[in-house]
């Protein structure tokens, strides 16, 4: 509703606000809680074309910085600002999950990629001519799908309705039986096996039951769901429906992230033709009592809610805060109810699996870790894209795949991650040694690690709920103590004291954003431990900033602005 709401008022008017609490009898202060957590609600206007500018590394590397100071000169607006005449709003973005086409961009929510001066000089030329979007040239939200190495899954043949009769055929038991003799584990990150929970949904009494697909792939680096729900959403689609045979689920929601709001329309004529072919709906294939239709959920900017119980809470129209559990979802989610929230790719490798059965995979890749990865890669390689491995890959096979000749190192798994140097290319993709969800970001030797650091710290900062304190406080601190090392303004105890600080966010911190977000500094602290110490050119502590500048306003207003009032910032 707020979507809509602002879709036609460029924001969220209070009357608006007051005319949703009044309908849904909720307090005014519930909606505006949710329109001040999601990065693209607003309170206040935005202009006619909001413009939305990717921030993440591997923009950055692209030129992302001048263009986006281009863009503001063309458009005579600043960052964060909205032009006076409200045509134009200029903002960056954490991430836009085109980071294989990059430089990255969105207007009004759409994605622009492959930005370079031509193409922002016509972006401004159309928004000065108030061309309406549709008649923008094609060109300019063209998002491709390049597929570089198609591996088991991709490269399987598929005809609608193949699982869901494989599933019918075999029963219901005996197919969770092979997506457990698969080994099949989560392919969100988190690497729970996906039979288990399947099979905890399928007993509880408690009804109803639902599937949720986790379409929010937030992870700076990470696109392959983006390029799964553009070419296989039918696969998708189909594995949320054994799924919900599975577990007794007659409805199933897409939480789609809202960067990808370009794949909206498509994925509706996608469940419109399923519907009509006899794949969702009533009956499915015939079989009476097989109820099971999905819906799409959007969401509004926001990388927690990429986690499965902040998800929850958003598809309940809430700001997306991590629950506490337990209780689990799969006991005690959606609406409450015993809820399965899975990964895009693991529905897509269960339709697999219902068809070809679940040794098929389980032959292919580790004993922990079986079947194969979809990895997203980016950064310095000539050949960026997506890419298919059984699970053991080394890292240096997929680096001469993508043709990256000069390896500083890799970050994999994205910013909450594993950084690895050039002297570790030998470890491989699986959950017992890299796991990723499919971010796979890689760096030349031209490239500095403090940049790569700093724009993830500074990532997690921003994306953090500020639920938990340890987080809220803890990612701004570290963002500002490696700044001051960065800067050359620490000393050796800043530098215990950031060691420190990393862990009391690790280990105190409510979910995995806090748990994680200390990983970009731990992990080159210890691969590069001389670039920290190198920095450290005071002999002695520093203040990070200039106290008294900073307390100058309050001073005045409490009006003691006086000698006294002055601490010395120098030891003596
Ligand atoms: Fe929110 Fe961070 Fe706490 Fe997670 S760890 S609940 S993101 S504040």
């Amino acid at each position: 509703m707020l979507r809509a709401v602002q879709a036609q008022y460029l924001h969220i008017p209070q009357a608006a606000i007051e005319q949703l609490a009044a309908a849904l009898h909720i307090p005014r202060t519930q909606i505006i809680a949710v329109a001040e957590f999601y990065s693209f609600l607003h309170l206040t206007p935005q202009g006619r074309y909001d413009i939305h500018i990717s921030d993440s590394i591997t923009d950055r590397m692209l030129g992302k910085e001048k263009l986006l100071n281009y863009l503001a000169e063309k458009l005579k607006v600043k960052t964060g600002q909205v032009r006076a005449d409200g045509l134009v709003s200029l903002n960056n973005t954490s991430c836009t999950g085109m980071c294989d086409q990059g430089p990255a961009a969105l207007v009004n929510g759409y994605a622009l990629t492959r930005l370079d001066h031509a193409k922002i000089d016509l972006i401004a030329e159309l928004i000065e001519q108030q061309a309406p979007l549709l008649e923008w040239p094609a060109e300019l939200f063209a998002v491709d799908e390049p597929i570089r190495k198609p591996g088991l899954l991709l490269n399987q043949p598929f005809n609608n309705g193949a699982a869901i009769a494989a599933t019918l055929a075999r029963g219901l038991m005996e197919t969770l039986a092979e997506v457990d003799c698969s080994n099949l584990r989560g392919r969100g990150g988190a690497g729970f096996k996906t039979a288990l929970k399947w099979r905890t949904c399928s007993v509880q009494t408690d009804t109803p039951h639902y599937v949720i697909c986790n379409a929010d792939e937030g992870e700076p680096g990470t696109f392959k769901d983006r390029m799964l729900l553009d070419l296989y959403a039918d696969q998708v689609f189909e594995g949320m429906t054994l799924c919900a045979a599975i577990i007794g689920s007659d409805q199933g929601l897409l939480y789609l992230r809202a960067e990808y709001l370009f794949l909206y329309e498509q994925l509706q004529r996608v469940l419109k033709r399923r519907r009509e072919s006899g794949l969702l709906g009533r009956n499915i294939l015939g079989r009476d009592g097989f109820d099971f239709d999905i819906e799409i959920r959007m969401g509004a900017g926001a990388y927690i809610c990429g986690e499965a119980s902040a998800q929850i809470e958003s598809l309940e129209g809430k700001p997306g805060i991590p629950r506490v559990k337990p209780p689990n979802s799969v006991i005690c989610g959606y609406q409450r109810k015993p809820t399965v929230v899975d990964n895009v790719e693991t529905f897509f490798a269960a339709t697999h699996i219902a068809i070809q059965g679940g040794l098929w995979f389980a032959e292919v890749g580790t004993a922990q870790s079986t079947g194969s990865k979809l990895l997203s890669i980016s950064g310095d390689c000539a050949r960026p894209g997506i890419y298919e491995y059984p699970f053991g890959t080394l890292v240096k096979d997929i680096l001469r795949d993508c043709g990256a000749d000069d390896v500083m190192g890799v970050q994999v798994g994205g910013p909450s991650g594993t950084f690895i140097s050039n002297r570790e290319l030998q470890r491989r993709i699986a959950f017992e040694d890299l796991s990723t969800a499919g971010s796979f970001m890689v760096f030349n030797s031209s490239r500095s690690i403090f940049d790569i650091v700093q724009n993830f710290t500074d990532f997690f900062a921003h994306e953090s709920c500020g639920f938990c304190t340890p987080c809220r406080v803890g990612t701004t601190l570290l963002k500002n103590q490696l700044r001051k090392i960065v800067e050359g303004n620490g000393a050796a105890v800043d530098l215990e004291e950031l060691s420190e600080l990393c862990l009391i966010v690790k280990n105190t911190s409510h979910c995995g954003l806090g748990d994680s977000a200390a990983n970009p500094i731990l992990s080159t602290l210890a691969s590069h431990p001389e670039l920290y110490l190198n920095q450290l050119k005071q002999s002695s502590f520093t203040p990070g900033f200039d106290l008294d500048a900073t307390l100058a306003v309050a001073r005045r207003m409490a009006q003691r602005d006086d000698d006294a009032a002055h601490l010395s910032q120098v030891e003596n």
